[in-house]
């Protein structure tokens, strides 16, 4: 679960979010002055985000972001400014805040910034780039033609390339020789089937650790292949 400190004096407001948070299934650590908050993040280095309200009895809560930056801490953080005036925001980014959220601000639109900066933050789930195709430990990229297994660069003919790609589209799916025969070299091919195997052999010593237990390029007994068991 994802834990969240927010940092406001306001308990009016603190409750709303902390509430709003809560429902949202976030964990949530409060503090309602600057020192409180520096203590609760030291003692919950788990926190994902950090929620800084800006007019604070004590330090305000830039004094706060600029601490929070000089430990080092991987946390993300987001100003709450009651005022709309630029240069909040910009003194909030320039001490290191993430992102900045204007009240009067709804649940919703809080929830979808402290998502946003969690997933920045901690480099979460990194969404697959269109023109790419993933599956296990391979990255097709369609652009420049390319395979990659983790770091490893795996050199493809063009061939190969389209045979990978076909499969890759299709994962877990039994593709007959015909098939993949037709979808490669095309209809009006004269060949024997044969080079669909040829092909897929040599595919797997490129991108399979054991070409002869193969994990990704599966043979389909009396049929084709697959990608995937
Ligand atoms: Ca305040």
């Amino acid at each position: 679960m994802r834990k969240i400190l927010v940092l406001e004096d306001e308990e009016s407001i603190r409750s709303f979010v902390v509430i709003n948070l809560k429902r949202a299934g976030y964990d949530v650590v409060e503090a309602g002055t600057g020192e409180q908050a520096i203590e609760r993040l030291v003692e919950n280095p788990d926190v994902s985000v950090a929620l800084l309200d800006i007019m604070l009895p004590d330090i305000d809560g830039f004094e706060v972001c600029r601490r929070i930056r000089a430990m080092n801490l991987s946390v993300g953080i987001i100003m709450l400014t009651a005022r709309t005036q630029e240069i909040d925001k910009v003194t909030g980014l320039m001490t290191g805040a993430d992102d900045y959220v204007t009240k009067p601000f709804s649940p919703t639109e809080l929830i979808a910034r402290i998502d946003a900066v969690c997933r920045r933050v901690r480099g979460e789930e990194p969404q697959p780039k269109r023109n790419e195709l993933r599956s296990g430990p391979f990255i097709l990229n369609m652009e420049n033609r390319t395979l990659d297994r983790g770091d490893r660069h795996i050199k493809l003919t063009q061939v190969e390339y389209t045979i990978v790609k076909l499969f890759m589209e299709n994962p877990g799916k039994a593709l007959s020789r015909e098939e993949i025969l037709n979808a490669v070299w095309g209809k009006d091919y004269f060949g024997d089937l044969k080079i669909v195997d040829v092909n897929v052999r040599r595919l797997r010593m490129k991108i399979e650790q054991d070409p002869q237990n193969p994990e990704f390029l599966t043979t389909v007994w009396g049929y084709g292949y697959q990608w995937g068991k």
